[in-house]
């Protein structure tokens, strides 16, 4: 597998790097890593994100070349990362095949191996872990800005390697990070202590319509526009709210409710073997065993009842 996307990046030069909607820790530090490992090997890459870096991780070092415009050009390869499906992209990504030879690297176990190439571990706790393996298999040289941009990435989706996830690769790769220079206390500064009050005042409200279910091991609560507004937060001060309400004793599964244009996206985590992806899936969503999203179409009881009878709680 690695041999084989060696011999893409051998053979091409304009590679088109992309991730998913909503872009987390490991999207962003994934395609910036390969941004920065393509760049060293004197390619000409662009990274295309459908959403802007949420402020939380704008310190990574990011690429010369990124764009949140849908690049409508030809490219020697297209890398699709950290999608379990291309709909993750965003608009646009039904010509993503067409575009190139696309590259599907990730974790996800519910991937739908979209690619030519597909490079799918869900061991891996992270894509950008997975990365990692693919870069040294092309002997690039481990710099500063790979290295932040890795390490954010298995920071991010271990949870500060509190979850299931947080594999020994994680920590050894996350050993390697800090010999490239990364400062751990520096990184944990910038993505968890760096948020304006305008969230919290939001999580206030978030807070308040908290609803337990079968003896609290089903948590659910949400966030409407009118929340948003009055708090006046944004959708990226929601990340991080669903995995503290699965702090509450004896959850099993935790779940928020944002709203969408239309209806509602919903972030669920599990603890344990409670599998998420599975209920998500129900709704054409997916993700992990312990974390996965969908959208579900209606208003918010309408939303609410669907969840409740898919999870089999009153
Ligand atoms: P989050 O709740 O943070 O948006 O997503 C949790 C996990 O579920 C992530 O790994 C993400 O990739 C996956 N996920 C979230 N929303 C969707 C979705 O609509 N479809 C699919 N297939 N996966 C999703
Ligand atoms: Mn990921």
């Amino acid at each position: 597998m690695l041999t084989k996307i060696k011999e893409v990046i051998d053979r091409g030069d304009r590679f088109l790097i992309t991730s998913h909607i909503d872009p987390d820790g490991d999207a962003i530090g994934s395609a910036f890593s390969m941004y920065w490992a393509l760049d060293s090997l004197k390619k000409h890459p662009l990274v295309y994100l459908r959403d802007k870096v949420p402020s939380r991780y704008e310190f990574l070092p990011r690429p010369t070349h990124l764009t949140n415009a849908f690049p409508h050009e030809s490219f020697d390869a297209i890398f699709v990362l950290d999608c379990g499906n291309l709909f993750r992209v965003g608009e646009g990504y039904e010509q993503l095949k067409d575009m190139g030879y696309l590259i599907n690297i990730d974790h996800h176990k519910t991937n739908e191996t979209f690619g030519l190439i597909n490079m799918i571990d869900p061991d891996a706790s992270c894509t950008a872990e997975l990365l990692y393996f693919l870069y040294e298999h092309l002997h690039v040289p481990m710099s500063l800005d790979m290295a932040l941009n890795i390490y954010t990435g298995i920071l991010t989706d271990t949870g500060s390697f509190r979850f299931g996830n947080a594999n020994s690769s994680a920590f050894f790769i996350s050993g390697k990070m800090l010999q490239a220079g990364v400062k751990p206390a520096y990184v944990s500064q910038m993505v968890y202590n760096n948020h304006p009050k305008e969230r919290f005042k939001l999580l206030g409200l978030v807070l308040s319509g908290l609803e337990a279910f079968d003896n609290d091991k089903i948590v659910m609560t949400h966030v409407t526009n009118d929340m948003f507004e009055e708090a006046g937060a944004s959708k990226e001060d929601t990340d991080g709210f669903v995995e503290y309400i699965k702090e509450i004793r004896g959850v099993e599964a935790a779940l928020l409710l944002r709203q969408v244009p239309g209806g509602y996206k919903v972030s669920m985590r599990s603890r344990g073997t409670m599998d998420v992806s599975h209920i998500c899936a129900l709704f054409g969503g997916g993700g992990h065993r312990n974390a996965a999203g969908c959208t579900i179409e209606g208003n918010l009881g309408q939303v609410e009842n669907r969840l409740k009878e898919a999870l089999k709680v009153q």
